[in-house]
């Protein structure tokens, strides 16, 4: 049984080696969690715990509430918080928090909106192949007869607007279970408090929509079990990535980051990527015949991002990213292996299907296993496994600059 959860697909989507790290080779490593996280979760221990007392009848005051959030911090604190954003400290953020619980208790106090099912919910969704959803509901409601509301708070910075409050895959997923579980509900309301901004955005999710989003998530999931390669995927994410660290795509820039300045520039990734730079600008204006001196440069740029495994080498304002990927390759038009592999396509009845002798097509065709045995034993000798090397330079990104 294959168990997924919305953060889950989410990384993957986000980055695939980060999925892998986390989901395939379990790594676990030593990183102090996120004060963002911390925060959100100690504000999430407050509001459960005010419904918890509403449900026993008693509707706590708002000096209450902030209480138990300023306990629950001082309790779970971590011996270490990892704050990504110079400007704050941890105390902002946990005001932050108290000001989230004070906007909410006003608006909503005496807490009396219907009745509650459920506090930090969880469900479990079963799909076909095998597949189940799990995740957990803020705060699952019943305001009227089979009229049912999800509600899930909120303490970020960003407020979306109401078409990607709409467009949100996570409330989908809750759609999902609340109509799994209640089959006969006339409507089930998605409410979303932005605690910060004291505003609330509502959607909806037809039972279409429902469908389309298990179907996509089944072929998601089916990606990526079949997935051989996991690729890193670098965005303004990265700085809030347990695996920054160990990432092959960082590990460049940290170690030139712990270097002395008049060291930098004579670090041989740097040196590399800043000669292929200027190779590659005096090849684009003069045109001069630089060729050769560009491969050396490039295969010594290899060389190096392979010995130290990375996959991004940084210079002083550019940075080169090399991918590898293991790619079949058959005999071109000018290999004497050329014309029996033709004789054997036509031989085999393959000749249509290839059309013209698509390389690509019969390539694709014997890496993804399509073809009956017999063709692939009488094809698989003149395929050879090849290793595929780009390296691209690229502008170093603004928000990655540490
Ligand atoms: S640091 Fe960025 S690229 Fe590397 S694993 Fe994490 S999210 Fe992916």
């Amino acid at each position: 049984m294959a168990r997924y959860s919305y953060s889950k697909l989410n990384t993957y989507r986000t980055c695939p080696l980060q999925y892998r790290f986390r989901y395939i080779d379990k790594i676990r490593v030593e990183v102090a969690p996120g004060v963002e996280a911390f925060m959100g979760s100690r504000a999430h221990d407050a509001l459960e715990w005010l419904y918890k007392q509403v449900g026993h009848g008693c509707v706590p005051t708002q000096e209450e509430v902030v209480a138990v959030y300023n306990e629950r911090w001082d309790a779970e604190r971590p011996g270490d918080l990892r704050i990504v954003n110079e400007d704050l400290d941890e105390a902002a953020y946990r005001d932050a928090g108290q000001r989230c619980l004070e906007i909410y208790c006003r608006r909503h106090a005496p807490f009396d909106e219907g009745i509650v099912l459920g506090l930090e919910e969880g469900f479990q969704v079963q799909l076909e192949n095998g597949i189940v959803l799990n995740g957990f509901i803020d705060r699952l409601m019943k305001t009227e007869e089979d009229i049912y509301e999800v509600h899930d708070y909120k303490t970020s910075q960003r407020l979306p607007t109401p078409e990607q409050a709409r467009a949100d895959e996570q409330g989908g997923w809750y759609a999902l279970a609340v109509r799994r579980r209640f089959p006969h509900a006339r409507a089930v309301h998605l409410v979303w408090h932005y605690l910060r901004h004291d505003e609330e955005l509502e959607s909806e999710r037809t039972p279409e929509e429902a469908e389309a989003l298990e179907q996509d998530i089944v072929r998601r999931v089916r990606t990526i079990e079949a997935a051989a390669e996991f690729p890193a995927h670098e965005s303004a994410l990265c700085d809030w990535c347990d695996y920054f660290g160990i990432c092959p795509a960082k590990g460049h820039r940290l170690a030139v980051d712990a270097l002395p300045p008049n060291e930098y520039l004579n670090e041989p990734g740097v040196v590399l990527v800043n000669r292929l730079v200027e190779l590659r600008a005096r090849l684009k204006v003069t045109g001069e015949a630089m060729t050769e001196e560009i491969e050396r440069v490039e295969d010594a740029l290899l060389h190096y991002a392979r010995e130290h495994r990375y996959t991004v080498v940084v210079g002083d304002d550019h940075e080169a990213s090399i991918s590898e990927s293991e790619a079949l390759s058959l005999p071109r038009k000018d290999d004497p292996a050329r014309e029996p592999l033709e004789a054997a396509v036509r031989h085999l009845g393959l000749w249509d299907d290839v059309s013209d002798l698509s390389l690509t097509k019969l390539g694709k065709a014997l890496a993804e296993d399509r073809l009956p045995p017999a063709a692939r034993a009488e094809l698989a000798p003149f395929a050879a496994t090849e290793t595929r090397v780009t390296i691209g330079l690229r502008k170093k990104r603004e928000a990655e600059d540490r």
